[in-house]
């Protein structure tokens, strides 16, 4: 047996180069973007010629050929500097193109896939009703096949839907009830619906408490028709499909929630040797030592369980408690240090121009996406046997 905490040359240049870009490119210019509540084009096509929204995905369809854990890394080092360009990455990834890439057809992979990866176009993943979120078995959208046509008829309103409605997306795969089994439940199936088709709306952008520089929409749908070969993956496995989307997608939100985390020591170990108080910088006082410590400590351990579940995913191991634990450690720990930061940063904490308001702001809605706080404990709990 051996263990080794390094990362691997391939994987250590990538982090670095990401957070380079972060540095050099996202930070100069992010705080006027999330003021103006616009979405930022130009950084997302710069992360797309990078080959950020392909790392996960294999060369034949224009990715990169990397893994999980690369994706990851690329998550952490974006949110260090900012939340919005980092949850566009990983819906664009793991919500917009995974689904197809796990369980579409080979041509919905070819058509699809290489414009997503090159981060041309952004796919979205339209799970969450107006009427529950945790509760996604509960879905209320139907989609009927019109066996004249051969086509889906879409009706229903999905709700929060990241990176739905950007001039630059292209699909959202819906999930919706298209039948019922013997005993009743529904069959719930995961459909392809390009953005432009007849029927299909998409509002304007939430007003948002964070993440003001990523997109956020409802969606509705009303007599939408795609074709029967727009079906993802087989009918009837779109519940099972999502569960598989999100258990993956938990280890992305970890190491993004992990980024933020980080991002709260950065600026608070900056300003704690910058700002003075009673003659001393306030990185002398060791109750300020003693909360960047506790916060490093707190992103240190997140770091270790969001790449210890990614590390499962990719050895094709079992990652399904991993994932949850990694979820909910990281998450419970942004909001913690986004809090003691601000508190370091005293009343310019509280001011937007400083990164650790936006990060403030940011860091609760990663105790609530894919998965709250307590689906992440039940999800534990029924791992260890319990309900
Ligand atoms: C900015 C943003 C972006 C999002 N992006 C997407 C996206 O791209 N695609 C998508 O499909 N969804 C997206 N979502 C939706 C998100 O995943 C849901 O909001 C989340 O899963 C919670 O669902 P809900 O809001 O319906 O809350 P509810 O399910 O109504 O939960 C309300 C409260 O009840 C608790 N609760 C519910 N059931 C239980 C239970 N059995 N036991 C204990 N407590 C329970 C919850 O933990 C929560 O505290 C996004 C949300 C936001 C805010």
């Amino acid at each position: 047996m051996s263990i080794d905490h390094r990362l691997s040359a391939e994987h250590e240049e990538l982090r670095r180069t990401v957070e380079e870009f972060a540095h050099d490119v996202i930070a100069p210019k992010i705080g006027d973007y999330y003021e103006r509540h616009e979405f930022p084009y130009e950084i997302i096509r710069e992360m797309g010629r990078m080959g950020l929204f392909g790392l996960p995905f294999p060369e034949e369809y224009g990715g990169m050929g990397g893994d999980y854990l690369a994706l990851g890394l690329a998550l952490e080092e974006l949110a260090r500097v900012d939340s919005s360009v980092a949850i566009t990455l990983e819906a664009g990834v793991s919500l917009g193109a995974m689904p197809l890439y796990l369980f579409g057809s080979e041509e919905q992979k070819r058509t699809w896939l290489p414009k997503l990866c090159a981060g041309e176009m952004l796919g979205a993943f339209g799970l969450t009703e107006p009427d529950g979120g945790s509760d996604a078995g509960g879905t209320r959208t139907t989609a009927r096949l019109d066996e004249s046509t051969g086509e889906w008829v879409i009706n229903g309103t999905k709700c929060f839907i990241t990176n739905s409605g950007t001039d630059i997306t292209g699909l959202v795969t819906v999930t919706a009830v298209t039948g019922r089994k013997p005993d009743g439940k529904p069959l719930i199936s995961a459909i392809l619906v390009p953005s432009g088709t007849p029927g299909f709306t998409v509002a304007a952008p939430y007003s948002k408490v964070g993440w003001n520089a990523s997109d956020t929409r409802e969606l509705s749908f009303a007599d939408v028709r795609v074709p029967r070969e727009n079906l993802v993956g087989e009918e009837g496995r779109g519940y099972a499909q999502f569960l598989r989307i999100l258990d993956e997608g938990r280890i992305a939100i970890a190491a993004l929630a992990t980024g933020l985390a980080q991002g709260c020591v950065d600026e608070s170990v900056k300003y704690a040797k910058e700002r003075v108080a009673f003659g001393r910088v306030i990185g002398d006082f060791q109750a300020v030592q003693f909360k960047i410590a506790d916060m490093e400590m707190k992103a240190h351990t997140s770091r270790l369980a969001w790449r210890d579940a990614a590390s499962r995913l990719v050895q094709g191991e079992p990652f399904k408690k991993e994932a949850a634990l990694a979820k909910l450690y990281s998450s419970t720990i942004a909001v913690d240090n986004a809090r003691e930061a601000t508190q370091i940063h005293g009343g310019y904490g509280f001011m937007n121009e400083y990164p650790v308001a936006r990060m403030w702001r940011d860091s609760k809605i990663l105790e609530i996406g894919e998965g709250t706080s307590e689906i992440q404990r039940m999800l534990v709990a029924r791992e260890l046997g319990l309900g």
